[in-house]
């Protein structure tokens, strides 16, 4: 692998050999070297050290085995998670949301030579090998950078300017949309850092030797003419200080996404292949409730496997819920696409889909940062439901699944609902009085209504 003091032309270094400003670019491309060892270890803890803290907040749920249908999720990583398809239900956003995406993707293989770069001490290691080929890549990467920008300026003005609806809900504070906003603005501040270091990195190569020719970048030499008028050592200092800014960037940015929404740039993968499969409607049973009503009604209950009392009936916190929703909860892009189709939500009542995810999320983030502190963790006196998620918000679910539906990544916000109106139903007892005597119907009449289950069918009868 050829090192930054290899990489520079022979005949440049036997001319200038005794000159002390060599010398002095040298070392700083050492020191650089060695900071960019630094600078990696640091932000390679920090991440590592969050990821973990993720994963055990995830694991504060309750066990769910879920390896079954493999090709059937499989299809679902594809079509849904990676090819974006319940995104194109709209349009436009969709259209955007794909640049953005693209742009992520491929524009980070060319952070992998910044890597290697900075390792190395080499610059632009992969342009002698690929040649041509570099050229045509990096103004690829150049055009995708721009259709970024755009991308993130046209989402600025929907939320800001145009004030789309779904992102002004009351459950949308100031944290979420200032880490929406910050978000975007990063990214644009990322791209204007690649455009900047490669124009001064092109004025380089043709006034120094030892900057390897990448030949034009198209959209980068509009900024050239802006540049030429700086001097060699002022543009080195330009390219290396964006070379430097969207490399700390790129950490930062992947520090900061494990405290944002942002998360489910990562998160969507894995949801989509573990979110449920059934058919939309379909209610999770108890099995061990299911099992004593067959047994009132003297049918035969064959699995052994089922504990002997029913344990606790519903969700109270997130160690009530199963892992797969504590994951969903930390997924959710907070894009606001199931509120803007929740009928309850529609019609005035307190319910947001949306926050069920967001406030599920803070609970773990609250238990987690507390279990890292050495503090109460799930102890602390205070539970999702109630203290963040009310009986109004699940009372007024229609279970009616549009939020489900309507989620791009196949989040099931419905599934904490039910768990949690479970809890209020038999644990507490504590579902509204009108409920009680709608349930206690089913129980006797096995209907809502109250009348005699004898009397059921006489709507079959013909008049006489
Ligand atoms: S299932 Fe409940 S939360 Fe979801 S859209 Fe219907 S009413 Fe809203
Ligand atoms: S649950 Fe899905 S639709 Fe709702 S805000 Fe989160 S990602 Fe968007």
């Amino acid at each position: 692998m050829k090192t930054w003091l290899s990489k520079i032309n022979p005949n440049f270094l036997a001319r200038h050999w005794h000159n002390e400003s060599l010398f002095l670019s040298l070392s700083m491309a050492m020191l650089q070297q060695i900071l960019f060892f630094i600078t990696l270890g640091v932000a390679g803890y920090l991440i590592r050290k969050r990821v973990l803290r993720i994963l055990d907040n995830i694991r504060l749920g309750k066990k769910q085995e879920i390896s079954d249908r493999k090709n059937e999720r499989l299809n679902n990583v594809l079509m849904i998670a990676f090819g974006q398809k319940k995104m194109f239900k709209r349009f436009i956003p969709a259209i955007l949301h794909f640049f953005i995406y693209v742009g992520f993707l491929v524009i980070n293989l060319e952070v992998l030579e910044f890597m290697i770069d900075g390792l190395s001490g080499t610059h632009r290691i992969f342009a002698p090998y690929l040649g041509g080929l570099y050229n045509i890549l990096m103004n690829v990467f150049e055009f995708l950078a721009l259709a970024v920008l755009l991308a993130c300026v046209v989402f600025l003005i929907r939320r800001n300017v145009i004030k789309i609806p779904r992102f002004q809900s009351a459950e949308m504070t100031k944290w979420p949309t200032l880490d929406g906003n910050l978000i975007l603005t990063i990214e644009i501040v990322l791209m204007l850092a690649i455009f900047t270091m490669n124009a001064s990195d092109q004025i380089l190569q043709t006034r120094d030797d030892h900057y390897t020719p990448t030949g034009v970048l198209f959209l980068s030499t509009f900024l050239t003419s802006g540049l030429q008028q700086y001097s060699t050592s002022t543009l080195i200092n330009i390219e290396r200080f964006a070379w430097w800014f969207h490399i700390i960037g790129i950490l930062g940015f992947t520090l900061y996404i494990t405290y944002s929404k942002h998360l489910h740039i990562f998160m969507a993968f894995p949801n989509t292949y573990y979110s449920n499969l059934e058919p939309k409607g379909h209610i999770n049973n108890m099995p061990v409730v299911t099992r004593e009503v067959k047994s009132m009604l003297g049918l035969a209950t064959t699995d052994a496997n089922l504990p002997a009392e029913p344990g606790k009936f519903g969700a109270k916190d997130i160690n009530d819920l199963s892992w797969n929703n504590l994951m969903a909860a930390y997924s959710c892009t907070e894009c606001g696409r199931c509120t803007s189709e929740c009928p309850a939500n529609l019609t005035g009542k307190k319910l947001s889909p949306r926050k069920i995810m967001m406030d599920t999320r803070d609970r773990m983030e609250h238990v987690g940062k507390s279990l890292g502190t050495g503090g109460a963790g799930l102890n602390d006196g205070k539970f999702l439901l109630g203290d963040y998620i009310t009986k109004e918000e699940i009372n007024a679910c229609t279970s009616c699944n549009a939020c489900v539906e309507a989620c791009p990544i196949l989040i099931n916000p419905l599934e904490i609902i039910l768990e949690l109106r479970r809890y209020v139903a038999m644990e507490e007892s504590g579902s509204p009085a009108q409920w009680n005597a709608m349930f206690q119907n089913i129980e006797t009449s096995f209907a809502p209504w109250k009348f005699s289950a004898a009397d059921r069918f006489n709507w079959s009868k013909e008049e006489k």
